[in-house]
């Protein structure tokens, strides 16, 4: 017997999807006023690593998802919207594995989307905090990958990894503690340094309005690029050179930078954007951030230590912090491209202000720091680089 059930979840390939209404086919879907913040707030709490589906389904009943007949939202179709690269602007059709881009509004950054699929498919792990040691999920294992974990011993902190026969050795916090604060030190800046940025960005700021057209035009050109490229790629396809599974796999990665490029540029066209003020966030970040961790809770530190740094490991005894970018320029400012160190103040601002205005347009994250609009657009741009924190398995010894 055929069952006709109407389900009042409908996805791309049977309609309607979830937090959009439908304006009729010819009209771009308009995002639900109701339903579509909810929706944007069930991807958020899922990529905070901290809910479950079980949790999650229950959160957002609490909250007021509603299937269209008013009953609870059920895991399994929770679960089928978390999938949904619909709501970051893109169509899936899933019998054919192709994507295409929507006419309609996203309401899901690509970047987010992307997280909550690598929770989903367990390449990062969720928060689970037994024990909440300093540096928990912080730093890893060079030699094996793993995450260190938290240990007591004899009264001290220690991390160390777990893999039997590997080749670190367990480090005590304070040792950790006296890294950070190594690596934090090179971006505090001296007077002279602070009268001079402060300068450099004012003229920024004086010029704004003029280099902003500038900025938007050169995106423009950078997303023209990326059709170009989309162009190129359909014809690869049409004359057999690359297969399907390749072709889509691109196309998706493509049509993603599209989109983030779009962004960029409603970002930058929005009333209020400015990248002097971006400059000066990210110049004040660095220089107070030495004195703010040495004064700051537990948790603050964990936070700026996950905000101005990623790839932090341990090889055998010594521990090494990568510093994210912009941060890692400006705690490099004095070595210019010769590798010879520069002790002329003006001209270092003026080549680091330069290339901190580069690495805000190519690498502005949706989801971090730097989220937002910047300048002038580089050859290559990835996201930022996140910290993916692992499995928290912080054991507690005596
Ligand atoms: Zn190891």
């Amino acid at each position: 017997m055929a069952l006709s059930v109407p389900s009042p979840f409908r996805f791309p390939s049977e309609g309607n999807p979830d937090g959009y209404l439908d304006q009729g086919s010819a009209l771009a879907k308009v995002a639900d006023p109701i339903q579509a913040p909810l929706i944007a707030q069930a991807f958020e709490l899922y990529g905070s690593g901290l809910y479950n589906l079980d949790r999650l389904t229950k959160e957002m009943h609490r909250l007021g998802l509603r299937t269209r007949a008013g009953h609870m939202v059920g895991k399994s179709v929770l679960s089928r919207i978390l999938h949904n690269r619909f709501y970051t602007g893109l169509i899936r059709i899933e019998k054919t594995g192709e994507t295409y881009e929507g006419k309609h509004k996203p309401i899901v950054p690509v970047s987010l989307f992307k997280h909550v699929q690598d929770l989903i498919n367990g390449k990062v792990g969720r928060k689970v905090v037994k024990h909440k040691f300093l540096f928990r999920q912080l730093f890893r294992c060079a030699h094996c990958g793993r995450c260190l974990i938290g240990e007591h011993q004899k009264g001290h902190s220690y991390y160390r990894c777990h893999r039997s026969q590997c080749p670190s050795r367990p480090v005590r916090e304070e040792k950790v503690d006296r890294a950070v604060i190594r690596t934090l030190v090179r971006l505090e800046y001296s007077q002279e340094e602070k009268d001079c940025a402060r300068k450099r960005i004012l003229e920024l700021r004086e010029n704004w309005a003029v280099d902003r057209e500038a900025v938007i035009a050169a995106l423009r050109l950078k997303l023209a690029a990326l059709e170009e490229r989309q162009n190129r790629l359909t014809d690869a396809y049409l004359d057999q050179t690359i297969d399907k599974v390749i072709f889509e796999q691109r196309k998706t990665t493509l049509l993603e930078e599209r989109r983030t490029m779009q962004n960029r540029i409603e970002e930058m066209a929005a009333p209020g954007a400015s990248l002097p003020d971006r400059l000066s966030e990210a110049v004040e970040l660095a220089g107070s951030a030495y004195l703010a961790y040495r004064f700051a809770v537990d948790e603050e530190k964990r936070e700026l230590v996950k905000k101005l740094s990623s790839n932090r490991t341990l090889t055998g005894k010594s521990l090494a912090i990568t510093l994210n970018s912009p941060f890692d320029l400006i705690a490099n400012r004095f070595s210019v491209s010769d590798g010879r160190p520069s002790r002329d103040t003006g001209r270092t601002w003026d080549g680091l202000l330069d290339r901190l205005s580069q690495e805000l347009v190519g690498k502005a994250s949706e989801s971090g720091f730097l989220a937002g609009p910047s300048a002038r657009p580089r050859v290559t741009q990835t996201l930022l680089p996140g910290s993916r924190p692992c499995d928290d398995r912080s054991s507690h010894r005596r």
